[in-house]
């Protein structure tokens, strides 16, 4: 079998939601974040875990992400939806029971007249000017989304994973002045948030990044691991060249394991020449261009001629990973592919 081995570890994840938790006061519930497909590692079997650690509240970007979330959850657990309600949203909200962040004055007239009575929350701006109400806005329609039962109100940090940033302590203001007095439940704090301290965990925090084990939770577990399988082993010699392009050089005799993966697997052809791969404990380094379903590796160091290698593992975690090619962990996560074999521990 050619097929590289995604492992993701679910009492990581677990342990990762309670570390998290427990950042923040008795009075705070600690919800998650479960968008892009749980981070790319699988909404529905996240979502489960993280219930039975104790979530009961759950965030996704798109209406349509609720639907797994909802049949991993039952019927229950509030499923709380970024985009708010988008014109066609309603009847998916309706049956999968999922409660809009509602973003502007005109997704509230939407929610209110095609689905009166049904849950909402409110999503405001302030400061980041990605979603949400302004502070004109808000006040023009506060009045009537707090008599309709709104059931949150929250905002998002732009720069919370920078702590000495002073767009937090602004954005802070901001949102208390939009909401101090309300009388709902708010939820300012990602993970960066909850990191932040107890001014901006409010009464809900929906952390998602470092539940999958990610910067800025330094103190993270890490959840996954991706490991490839060898399908052949050469030894070329100085002066060869290997890959498309021709774009590696061998300096000297060395070892070469073409191995199962490449970028249809979300493993970015940016890091060509670039990886380091584990063979155990030895670092074996990606030679030339990675193509589509194949890296190459020059394995010269390993003790014997391995097997698997990790590009994800104990070694290297997704933020090691990420610094290689100057991205996030948030985007090496969301790209893993969906030709691994994903085993759920
Ligand atoms: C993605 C997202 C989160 C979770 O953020 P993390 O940094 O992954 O913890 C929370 N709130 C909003 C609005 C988001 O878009």
């Amino acid at each position: 079998m050619a097929q590289a081995q995604l492992s993701i570890d679910l009492s990581a994840l677990q342990s990762n939601w309670r570390a998290l938790d427990a950042k923040s006061g008795p009075g705070v519930q600690t919800a998650a974040t479960v968008k892009a497909n749980g981070y790319g590692l699988g909404a529905g079997h996240v979502a489960h875990a993280l219930a039975h650690a104790g979530a009961r509240r759950f965030f996704v970007a798109v209406a349509e992400e609720g639907i797994a979330v909802r049949a991993a959850l039952g019927p229950d657990l509030p499923i709380h939806v970024y985009s708010g309600h988008m014109d066609g949203d309603s009847r998916l909200i309706a049956e999968a029971g999922l409660i809009p962040m509602l973003n502007s004055a005109e997704q509230l007239a939407r929610h209110l007249e095609t689905l009166p009575g049904h849950p909402f929350g409110i999503q405001l701006d302030s400061g980041m000017n990605r979603l949400g109400m302004e502070a004109p806005e808000w006040e023009a329609v506060a009045e009537i989304a707090l008599a309709q039962g709104a059931q949150l109100v929250m905002s998002h940090l732009a720069c919370a994973d920078e702590p000495d940033h002073p767009m937090n302590a602004q954005q802070l203001a901001a949102f208390r002045r939009m909401t101090d007095g309300i009388g709902v439940p708010r939820s300012l704090a990602a993970t960066g948030g909850v990191l932040l301290g107890p001014e901006y965990h409010f009464e809900i925090t929906r952390p998602g990044i470092g539940l999958y084990g990610a910067a800025p939770f330094m103190d993270a577990q890490p959840v996954v691991r991706l490991s490839i399988p060898v399908i052949q082993i050469r030894d070329v010699m100085a002066g060869e060249t290997v890959g498309y392009g021709n774009t590696y050089t061998a300096p000297r005799d060395m070892r070469l394991a073409t191995i199962a993966a490449g970028y249809a697997d979300g493993i970015s052809r940016a890091l060509s020449g670039k990886a380091t791969l584990w063979a155990g404990d030895t670092p074996c380094p990606l030679v030339g261009r990675v193509s589509m379903d194949l890296l190459t590796i020059d394995v010269s160091n390993a003790p014997e001629p391995p097997e698997w290698l990790d590009l994800l593992g104990p070694h290297q975690g997704v933020d090691a990973l990420a610094d290689v090619i100057g991205t996030i962990g948030y985007e090496i996560l969301t790209s893993l592919g969906q030709r691994h074999a994903r085993r759920y521990l």
